[in-house]
């Protein structure tokens, strides 16, 4: 392990205009405070999790005690020796803001340490009118969460929205529907508007991460399709966001399943996009699923996700036909596949926890993760 000095946002990293929050090694052990929760978890335990010699750990969680980030939480018995004193993560020390800008609307909230949105607003947004409309907006509703929360010690801004975009410049791309924020550097402007760090993603992107972060095992894949104003994907492969190299991963409403099909907003014809949106327009849901299922099976053809998870306010108005659709599909897939009596069942589909606030959420946690460190670690037995 190397120094503790290290930045837990190195140089050139996606989140590099946050300030380098913590050591490595600190995140390490943030990490672990955060998985224990209100339970708590000794030095000694943080100490065989992360590797690291007890006196390291000692002078981590004094440093985090200082900080207010870390407090006792009691005692415990451990085994042969003295009763061991139990740390805990200290929720309300920082926050993070997730802003999702979608193309008509703004989601807010206020997250403390835990991801755990402690206050949200919505407000209109009309997206495609440009950056100082979407600026001002950001701005008000961020005053207005901030003054109600009284003034919290905030680490940083989350920036979700449609893409394209590029997640390590901030800047966005022809963002389909609203081509005239390409080139924009989004992520700069807000952190020069609100005078705080901020970091740009996807929103299928940002609803990954923070759903992942959620989950109780960070192993496995999943995909997660959001149907709202269009259609992407957030991938989260072995355990990790996977964003490809050019946040160009999970553009799976351009994928084109009919050749010749319908005008797509992107330019081109035969988009999934394109075709669950006319169907949900034409009022035939079954139709719009059943597109949104195919898309899901051909996911889990190319990278072998266990699980589909289905988010975004159209699916959320009509949760039951696409839920239906997208299993039959599924299930369609997975005979195909074979293997005798030790078939794999078809990878299921479940609704994406935290609803509607589902991409905000994920907003803060881009500020949040880096600060618990790369990979979510876990409590179990070593
Ligand atoms: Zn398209």
């Amino acid at each position: 392990m190397s120094s503790n000095d290290l930045p837990a946002l190195g140089a050139g990293s996606p989140g590099a205009n946050l300030p380098a929050l913590r050591g490595h090694n600190a995140a390490l052990v943030l990490g672990l405070l955060r998985a224990a929760g209100g339970e708590g978890v000794s030095r000694l335990e943080l100490a065989a999790h992360t590797g690291l010699t007890p006196q390291a750990v000692s002078k981590i969680t004094a440093r985090l005690r200082s900080e207010g980030l870390a407090a006792e939480a009691g005692r415990r018995a451990s085994t042969g020796g003295k009763p061991a004193t139990v740390l805990r993560l200290v929720p309300a020390a920082r926050h993070a803001v997730g802003l999702h800008l979608d193309r008509d609307e703004l989601t807010a909230v206020l997250a403390d340490l835990t991801g755990r949105a402690v206050d949200v607003r919505r407000a209109p947004l009309a997206f495609e009118a440009g950056a100082e409309q979407v600026l001002t907006a950001v701005e008000r509703e961020v005053a207005a969460l901030l003054t109600a929360a009284g003034g919290p010690r905030v680490l940083g801004v989350g920036v979700a929205c449609p893409g394209p975009l590029d997640h390590t410049t901030g800047v966005l791309h022809r963002v389909t529907g609203a081509p005239r924020w390409d080139g924009f550097p989004l992520r700069d402007a807000v952190a020069a508007r609100l005078g705080l760090p901020a970091v740009l993603d996807k929103d299928t992107n940002a609803a990954a991460l923070g759903l992942d972060r959620a989950r109780p095992d960070g192993t496995g894949s999943f995909g997660y399709l959001h149907l709202g104003t269009g259609l992407g994907a957030g991938l989260v492969l072995d355990g990790s966001l996977y964003r490809g190299p050019h946040t160009g991963a999970g553009e799976f409403g351009h994928q084109i399943v009919q050749l010749d099909g319908p005008r797509c907003d992107c330019g081109r014809q035969g988009c999934i996009e394109a075709l669950c949106l006319a169907s949900v327009a034409g009022g035939d849901l079954p139709g719009a699923a059943r597109a949104l299922g195919v898309g899901a099976a051909n996911l889990v053809e190319l990278l072998d996700i266990d699980q589909v998870l289905l988010g975004g306010r159209t699916v959320l108005e009509h949760p039951e036909p696409f839920l239906g659709g997208v299993a039959r599909e599924l299930a369609a897939q997975a005979r195909t596949r074979g293997g005798g009596s030790g078939a794999r069942p078809a990878v299921s589909v479940a609704l994406a926890p935290g609803g509607a606030q589902v991409v905000a959420d994920g907003a803060a946690e881009l500020v949040l993760a880096p600060l618990f460190g790369a990979r979510r670690p876990t409590l179990r037995p070593r």
